[in-house]
């Protein structure tokens, strides 16, 4: 049971029972506001979310949201960054949901992110990156980006083993290197310790070999920096040449035997790639790749480098996975100078809302989600971030943008088809035919704009 935090009166626990998580129709989810931009990103969010699950499922389904503390809110109100009671939620209630928190200066605590991934055993991030068509990007076909990241999160040169140049740990390690490995380090210098483990490289690697087979990727390559750290990133590497072998040699065939052999069975293919030729890799040839596997300090690299190529931080989702937890978040910051100006792009943390629901197993919210986004970025509505590198689209407020989105899927359609061909055809008074930017189609039925229906048809 969670301790000093009152269970909420209405809403019922996820759980999990022989590894698979039990939802039920009114789950409690725990949300961390977040800081700076972080309450209008989430009061923007809850909205989309809470009308997706009701478009979808007519009351059938609902969250109850649970609030946790973190951050700065935290602190003001209890004097610490990281309640124990917010983790103990988490724990129990299995699911969550985060705004971006700031990294306290001199609080005590390194990072609370950092401090939230090690206390859950969150060990991977995944970051889907996929281009929204409408949304500005600075490359001719971000068209051609679609990539899963797959980070390991919880070791390499971020557990925090470093130490200041004049402290007595760094003298120490040094008359160590000097007196035991003959290797002489300037006085100068602060140290650190990059460790990657077979253990936390194997879990990470396994999950995105899992990913590619349940959802029928063609690759996934081990991104790594072993020709020069061949014990840590070259292991990694190994490691996961390994485990494709040894666990899942029915789905996947190694690169250098596809290219030898040929691939007629449409198996997974395995690459790596050093890390520097990996960031042109993915700029030059991107339809070449598909799930990443990387070390943590690539994949942080890696996966904002790649969500820039799809229009920036700003639209990129995120989560934090674990054995049994998951936390979604947005992957920026809290963009301290845009905080209460209500004028913060909340596309983030909304697509890592449509995360969490398909993670809930929730799809048919989750599919609502996504098209509704589509069709406000199609009629070029947009938060200022994107539209001012775009001719002709109008600025609205994050609660604007907001509102248009689950306008799209009931009253707002009537407005949009006055617009004909562009916004789509009325078939009758009642029905309302819209084309997809993916090839579908949405079917609109208007008997009643307040319920109206919402299909997308392929
Ligand atoms: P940031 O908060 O991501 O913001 C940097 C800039 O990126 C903003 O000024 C803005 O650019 C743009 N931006 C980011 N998110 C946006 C959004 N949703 N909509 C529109 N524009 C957006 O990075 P930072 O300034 O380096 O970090 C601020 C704080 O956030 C730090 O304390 C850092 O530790 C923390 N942080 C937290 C997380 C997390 O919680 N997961 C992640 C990263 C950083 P323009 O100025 O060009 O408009």
């Amino acid at each position: 049971m969670v301790k000093r935090l009152a269970a909420p009166d209405s809403g019922s626990a996820i759980s999990r029972q022989d590894n698979s998580l039990q939802v039920p129709a009114d789950p409690i989810i725990p949300f961390i506001e977040g800081d700076g931009s972080g309450p209008d990103l989430w009061r923007a969010t809850r909205k989309v979310l809470d009308a997706a699950v009701e478009k979808a499922y007519h009351g059938r389904r609902r969250i109850t949201w649970l609030e946790v503390l973190a951050g700065e809110k935290a602190f003001q109100q209890t004097g610490q960054w990281l309640p124990d009671e917010t983790i103990e939620a988490i724990s129990h209630y299995l699911v969550a949901i985060k705004g971006p928190l700031n990294t306290p200066v001199g609080g005590g605590i390194r990072s609370i992110n950092v401090a939230l991934r090690n206390r859950l055993d969150l060990f991977a991030t995944v970051r889907p990156v996929r281009w929204l068509p409408g949304v500005p990007s600075p490359v001719k076909h971000p068209e051609k980006v679609d990539m899963v990241v797959f980070r390991e999160n919880l070791e390499d040169l971020y557990m925090g083993l470093e130490w200041e140049r004049h402290s007595p740990e760094a003298a120490g390690l040094r008359s160590f290197f000097r007196e035991t490995l003959g290797i002489n380090i300037r006085e100068d210098a602060g140290l650190g310790v990059k460790v990657i483990s077979e253990y936390g490289s194997k879990r990470l690697i396994d999950r995105a070999l899992r990913y590619a087979v349940e959802r029928g990727r063609k690759s996934v390559t081990l991104v790594h920096k072993g020709n020069i750290m061949k014990y840590t990133d070259g292991a990694f590497r190994d490691w996961g040449y390994e485990l494709a072998a040894a666990g899942y040699s029915e789905y996947t065939i190694a690169e250098k035997e596809a290219l030898e052999k040929g691939n007629p069975e449409g198996r997974i293919i395995i690459k790596d790639r050093i890390g520097d030729n990996m960031f042109q890799q993915v700029l030059l040839r991107p339809e070449e790749y598909d799930v990443l596997a990387c070390p943590n300090l690539i994949g942080d690299y890696l996966s904002d480098a790649l969500a820039a190529q799809v229009g920036g931080l700003g639209v990129a989702p995120g989560a934090n996975i674990g054995e049994r937890h998951a936390l979604f978040e947005a992957s920026h910051g809290t963009a301290p100078k845009y905080a209460g100006l209500d004028l913060i792009n909340p596309t983030s943390l909304i697509l890592s809302g449509e995360m969490l629901l398909r993670h809930l197993g929730w799809g048919e919210a989750a599919a609502l989600l996504r098209q509704g986004l589509e069709e406000t970025l199609r009629e070029r509505t947009m938060t200022q971030d994107l539209a001012r590198q775009m001719e002709g689209a109008r600025a609205v407020k994050t609660s604007e943008f907001a509102q248009g989105w689950w306008k799209t899927w009931a009253e707002g359609s009537f407005g949009v088809a006055k617009t004909w061909p562009e916004s789509g055809l009325f078939l009758s008074p009642l029905v309302k035919i819209l084309p997809g930017s993916r090839g579908g189609f949405f079917v609109i039925s208007l008997l009643c704009p307040e319920e109206a229906e919402y299909n997308y048809v392929r």
